[in-house]
């Protein structure tokens, strides 16, 4: 078997490894932005980040770490791609979507 041979074998192999590996995301992503539950704020994870539905009522004294102008419209972690009205997933909470006047301890701003 010649050196060309071998790199071809190779390369299949590690293609058919990596769509094994991706096919299951792909499957899923339509999934996710269409039917995504709301995530409540009563949900323990939710809890967890002080999660709320508008951020223009939480209170910046009892949240230091709240940034004026902050929400999860404008959170890194904020799927907008996904959104479906005011909502979109949030990779804090998967399997959630969350609202886009909503805000939690996790807010880091977009890159
Ligand atoms: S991580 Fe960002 S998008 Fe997710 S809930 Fe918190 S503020 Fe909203």
């Amino acid at each position: 078997m010649s050196k060309a041979q071998f790199l071809t074998r190779r390369d299949f192999l590690a293609r058919i490894a990596l769509g094994t590996a991706t096919l299951p995301l792909l499957q899923l992503a339509p999934a996710q932005a269409a039917d995504l539950p709301h995530l409540s704020p009563d949900d323990p994870a939710a809890k967890a980040l002080s999660y709320t539905e508008n951020a223009a009522k939480v209170d910046g004294k009892a949240e230091p770490l709240l940034k004026a102008g902050s929400h999860c419209g404008s959170c890194n972690f904020y799927q907008a791609a996904q959104a479906k009205g005011d909502c979109a997933p949030c990779t804090i909470f998967p399997g959630k979507s969350v609202n886009k006047n909503g805000w939690c301890r996790a807010w880091a701003a977009k890159a």
